[in-house]
């Protein structure tokens, strides 16, 4: 059974209700986070926190809610679903009001919402058993604060259907200066002569955790040089390996972009140093 949390209550996921009039049914007013969780072991709980926090203030949402009742409510749904690999996916929207107006109301109750889903189970550091992926290319079309983690996905659901309707599993997305923002549900990296490079954050693209810990862990290990810094697409197509990251895929190699292999079309041995290091630390966040 799937046990969710609605508002205050343990319930069965078929029995969570939540109103039409909701502001995140009705305008995507929301935001949410996703925690791995492994064998009851959390993932960057605290990281994920900080972001979920700073997009409940970015969008004037607030909860009162403090760090335990958000580490209680994610330990309880692992205690009740049973600790396997889950993502734990938190939701918090504006709330349901009566009338449907796109100002703020002035007294309205946010509507927080959890519940489990399966994830796979943490990957390893091992280029046979590695998932690989394929992606399609296309230019961002979201809007301009793709730093909060909103619930108004539409510009990522339609670009994550481009790669699927492609033959793909994601798709990697660039902006008006031909410059790689990230992908559709994931950050995005790339791989030349042994250094690891990835776009600064901004505006443009989600603050992702495992992007965080990736490269604290890489700085911290000190082996591989790491730069944050404006990456082209023909960079990107010039790569010896490109990776694209999020919580429930932590590093997945990419092998070939728009039916181009990447590099040699394998997976990389700087991927499996790193991966490698992910694994050793992922449980220190
Ligand atoms: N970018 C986007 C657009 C995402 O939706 C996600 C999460 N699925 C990420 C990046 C990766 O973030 P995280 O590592 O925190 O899962």
């Amino acid at each position: 059974m799937n046990i969710a949390y609605l508002n205050g209550q343990y319930l069965p996921i078929e029995q969570a209700k939540i109103s039409p009039l909701d502001r995140g049914f009705l305008f995507g007013d929301g935001v949410y986070e996703v925690v791995p969780s492994y064998e009851g072991k959390l993932v960057g709980f605290l990281p994920h926190l900080q972001r979920m926090n700073e997009g409940l203030e970015a969008i004037g949402i607030s909860t009162g809610w403090s760090e335990n009742q958000w580490l209680d409510l994610c330990l309880k749904l692992i205690q009740q679903n049973g600790a396997g690999n889950l993502g734990i996916y938190l939701q918090i929207s504006r709330g349901a009001y009566e009338s449907r107006a796109h100002r703020f109301p002035d007294k309205v109750n946010p509507t927080i919402f959890a519940f489990c889903f399966e994830i796979p189970p943490a990957p390893v550091a091992d280029k046979s058993h590695a998932k690989t992926y394929t992606v399609s290319t296309a230019r961002d079309i979201r809007w301009d604060r793709r730093d909060i983690k909103s619930t108004s996905l539409l510009g990522n659901v339609l670009h994550y259907q481009q790669g699927v309707e492609q033959g793909n599993q994601e798709t990697l997305l660039y902006n008006e200066h031909n410059e790689l923002t990230e992908a559709s549900s994931c950050n995005a990296f790339i791989v030349k002569n042994g250094t690891v490079i990835t776009p600064p954050l901004d505006h443009q693209k989600l603050p992702g955790i495992t992007r965080q810990i990736l490269i604290d862990i890489l700085r911290n290990d000190g082996n591989i040089v790491v730069e944050e810094r404006a990456v082209t697409m023909n960079e990107v197509a010039e790569a010896d390996e490109v990776w694209i990251t999020s919580s429930s895929r932590e590093i997945a190699p990419v092998i070939a972009i728009d039916s181009v292999p990447v590099g040699d079309g394998q997976i990389g041995d700087v991927w499996l140093a790193a991966q490698t290091l992910f694994s050793a630390n992922r449980f220190n966040y």
